[in-house]
């Protein structure tokens, strides 16, 4: 039996890497699992919960075994949207095209996101070329000095909600156990004898456990001093309303990403909207904590700053201006956290012997929520193959002075981490019933 086979677990959240590590464990045969969460399932601030996320190429890796990770954590996760009966119903192999319209981007778009260069790329590079990978009608802009890859398979999109429910759900019927609402919030750590032995929640009982693991995402600086390996960073979305006669002609169309302007895919099932990202470096939100220590600090927002929703039009503007000016009937920002490397931080903390650290998405963490949960595990177990435990190893020192302001290869907007504190204006979109 695995180390600590019989003993009890607690996961602090019920998001991807929550959901995700609940599932390989139970599979694994850990029968005392519980997980905590101060929403009910899926919870309005998990990154997860979304209608599509991207399946792509990218390296995020830039250590001496980065090819090795970035392959080795493709290969995983590809497997699992392939084989697994959880997730598989919920990837679509549409195919991916990625692309760029200035010199830089293009640059980076052939040295970094195209990594697998074996896979065979058609080269798209004028507006005629970029038309014709959908169908008529639906990609009726301009293209003005959009270039790029189209892969045609083996790269997509997953309904992202879907696949998080489905893991959940799969866990919950091998036998963990889900707190969530005001007794799942967990306001502390309750640190004793030089270790973590369980957490506080914010009805104040206190749930002691053999192990802890934390994954509340982009929310870990407020439980753990994570010495400024994470930046929790926000993204931006909106949705559009599509006809029904659109949702037909949008169907399974190859995932569109400009890394310097924004990404769409199909419209979503269940409400018929067509989300768009617009694709910059990120929004912050630097204050300085009572200790003196500056800190971005996640809040909840279904709303976006207008200058994100001026740059959804102008995106729309370059691929289907005939949807430009349509009213957003959905946005909201998005935290995720991101390492000085963008390498998952998933480790033994090395002071506090039972806790383990499952963080660290770096804005590629979703499509990985079919083998996350397995490194997670695998760490628990002391098993972790040695160059993943090497890139995701808890590292201070890839931190000291951090420089919060690196866009760390990341493109679009104006170029450069913004900060909500900056921000004038925001959207005034109807909540929804
Ligand atoms: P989350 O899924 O955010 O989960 C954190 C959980 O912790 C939540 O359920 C929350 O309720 C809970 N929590 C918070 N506080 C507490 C507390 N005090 N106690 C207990 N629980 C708590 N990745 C891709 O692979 N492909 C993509 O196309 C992609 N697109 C993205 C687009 C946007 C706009 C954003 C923001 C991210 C995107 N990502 C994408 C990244 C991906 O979504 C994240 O890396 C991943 O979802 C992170 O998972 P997580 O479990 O760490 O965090």
């Amino acid at each position: 039996a695995p180390t600590g086979y019989e003993g009890s677990i607690l996961i602090v959240g019920a998001g991807t890497w929550g959901c995700s590590t609940a599932l390989h464990l139970a599979r694994r045969g850990y029968k005392h699992v519980t997980v905590l969460d101060p929403y009910a399932l899926p919870s309005p601030i998990s990154a997860g919960n979304d209608v599509n996320k991207i399946v792509e190429q990218g390296s995020f890796d830039d250590g001496e075994d980065g090819g090795y990770v970035s392959q080795t954590l493709l290969r995983l996760a590809s497997e699992g949207w392939m084989n697994d009966p959880v997730f598989k119903p919920y990837y679509h192999d549409t195919g991916y095209i990625i692309c760029a319209h200035t010199p830089d981007g293009l640059e980076q778009l052939t040295k970094r996101e195209m990594l697998d260069q074996k896979a065979d790329f058609e080269w798209l590079d004028s507006p005629e070329a970029f038309r014709a990978t959908m169908p008529k009608g639906v990609l009726t802009g301009d293209f003005p000095g959009w270039k790029g890859g189209f892969k045609k398979d083996g790269a997509g999109w997953v309904f992202a909600r879907g696949a998080l429910m489905a893991a959940y759900e799969e866990a919950r019927r091998l036998g963990v156990k889900f707190i969530t609402g005001p007794q799942g919030n967990v306001s502390k750590l309750i640190e004793e004898n030089n270790d973590i032995v369980g957490v506080e929640t914010s009805d104040g009982q206190r749930h002691l456990a053999d192990t802890i693991i934390l994954a509340n995402g982009a929310q870990a600086p407020s439980l753990l001093d994570v010495k400024d390996q994470l930046r929790p960073t926000a993204w931006t979305l909106a949705h559009i309303k599509m006809s029904p006669e659109e949702c037909k002609l949008y169907k399974n169309l190859p995932v569109l990403f400009n890394i310097e302007s924004g990404f769409f895919m199909e419209p979503d099932a269940e409400r018929g909207e067509l989300k768009i990202c617009d694709e910059h470096p990120g929004y912050t939100n630097f204050q300085i904590t009572p200790s003196g220590h500056k800190a971005s600090i996640p809040f909840a927002k279904h709303q976006i700053p207008r200058e994100a929703e001026a740059r959804v039009r102008a995106f729309l503007q370059d691929t289907m201006p005939h949807l430009r000016d349509r009213p957003l009937s959905f946005a909201r920002i998005c935290w995720c956290a991101d390492t000085p490397d963008r390498n998952f931080l998933i480790d033994r903390h090395p002071d506090y012997k039972s806790l383990v650290l499952a963080i660290g998405g770096s804005g590629h963490g979703f499509m990985h929520i079919t083998s996350v949960g397995g490194f997670v595990a695998d760490v628990l177990e002391d098993k972790l193959d040695g160059r993943l435990k090497t890139a995701f190893r808890w590292r201070p020192e890839t931190a000291v002075n951090r420089n919060w302001e690196d866009v760390q290869h990341r493109r679009g907007g104006p170029n450069k981490v913004m900060d909500f504190g900056d921000v004038k204006e925001w959207t005034d979109i109807p909540p929804r019933q």
